[in-house]
């Protein structure tokens, strides 16, 4: 398999990735309106605050939406097509783009539940990928 694209760490993203070197799906959580925030922000895309406290979560939720790629977005993926790229709604209500994967990506469809998996990154961080909820 040849090496996946590996995004980059940024230092509003950094807690994150930390937290995936020991495959722990963590995101961002307004201390003052509770609303879940996905992606690594530095205010609440709800109210503004700053106050936004990383919290575990399962990783369990749903195909929001889905699109097989027939053809790589980046040269990285050239061995993995066709592949699952989906938006998954985590039972928080984020919605995170990521791919469905260790299933025929044809058989994807709106509405299956899902559960987070990793993929391990050349660098010790994982990316999180997601399966079918068996
Ligand atoms: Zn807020």
């Amino acid at each position: 398999m040849s090496e996946r694209y590996e995004p980059p760490v940024t230092d509003v993203s950094a807690p994150f990735w930390d937290a995936t070197r020991e495959k722990r799906l963590t995101i961002q959580r307004c201390a003052d309106c509770e609303r879940w925030i996905w992606y690594p922000r530095s205010a609440c895309t709800g109210c503004l605050g700053e106050d936004l406290r990383w919290t575990d979560v399962a990783g369990a939720g749903s195909v929001y939406a889905v699109s097989i790629h027939h053809r790589p977005g980046v040269a990285e993926m050239n061995d993995r097509v066709p592949y699952a790229v989906a938006l998954v709604e985590l039972q928080e209500g984020v919605r995170m783009l990521t791919n469905v994967v260790d299933c025929d990506p044809e058989s994807v469809q709106i509405g299956q539940q899902v559960s987070v998996a990793w993929e391990a990154l050349s660098d010790g961080r994982n990316l999180p990928v997601f399966v079918r909820a068996r």
